[in-house]
């Protein structure tokens, strides 16, 4: 099993224990953030239901350099004022080495996404960063655990030991999804690693229908926790919005994951 990480020290927030013995932890939110009110809203509805931690990208990786790439600056003091309100700490990805400060200052999990897994700058800088915040690594695109454990080693040896390992589907030949979520790596980490291990059933898939089965099959395979994606409104969001679910759809799948862990 995983050692336990204490998320959300650093801010006014209600802490979160991932990992070890603790119950699985839902991470959710819009893929990005777009607006002051289309944040706070999904932040009230993702409370609501039952998560645990908001997550918003302030940063976008997009593929197209056309693509919405994010609010940056503006959306992480959204990201603060969502926290404020709600109470739950907050996720979000930092891209450059130099923002790592920045970005901390409004978060209480730096995210490392997929892209980035071995940006070594990137990571030595997270990993060097002097409150030690925790920080998600994302699974490369189509990386092999033993490249994304020694991303993580990167991490670890800058001086911060706060990671916690996210997969988030690898690449294949079938573009049916947009990725494969490899389950097979939960329980293998868990062999091979003490660090929390967590699921994220929305980049994996791609697709909404499939995100809350997708949920039930990581919790089983004793993921530590999950990070989903929820819009107010998927259709119109601008970003990830095939993948996004509703908040009402999040709530049964909180509701699934609870009684799934009272099962195992
Ligand atoms: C995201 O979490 O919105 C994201 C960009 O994820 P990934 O890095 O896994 O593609
Ligand atoms: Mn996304």
């Amino acid at each position: 099993t995983s050692t336990s990480i204490t998320i959300g020290t650093t801010h006014d927030c209600e802490p979160v224990t991932i990992g070890g013995t603790a119950s699985p932890v839902i991470m959710s939110g819009p893929c990005a953030v777009e607006s002051r009110e289309q944040l706070i809203s999904t932040a009230r509805a993702v409370k609501e239901a039952g998560a645990q931690v908001l997550r918003g990208g302030a940063f976008k990786p997009r593929t197209s350099p056309y693509q919405f790439q994010g609010l940056g600056i503006e959306g992480l003091h959204m990201l603060s004022e969502a926290r404020e309100v709600t109470g739950l700490p907050v996720i979000s990805e930092v891209m450059e080495p130099d923002m790592v400060d920045t970005v901390a200052q409004h978060v209480d999990i730096l995210q490392v996404g997929a892209r980035n897994m071995q940006n070594y700058p990137l990571l030595m800088s997270v990993g060097r960063h002097a409150r030690k915040l925790p920080v998600l690594l994302k699974r490369g695109l189509s990386s092999t655990i033993d490249e994304w454990l020694l991303a993580a080693e990167y991490i670890i040896a800058a001086g911060n030991p706060n990671v916690i390992l996210c997969e988030r589907g690898i690449r294949s030949y079938d573009p049916m999804t947009r990725n494969v979520l490899d389950l097979t790596c939960i329980p293998l980490l868990h062999e091979l690693t003490h660090l929390p291990v967590i699921a994220d059933p929305s980049h994996s898939t791609g697709r909404r229908e499939l995100v809350p089965v997708m949920s039930r099959a990581a919790i089983a395979a004793e993921a530590d926790g999950l990070i989903i994606e929820t819009h107010i409104d998927p259709d119109r969001a601008l970003c990830d919005g095939r993948q996004s679910i509703t908040p009402a759809q999040l709530e049964k799948i909180v509701h699934e994951t609870r009684l799934l862990t009272q099962l195992m």
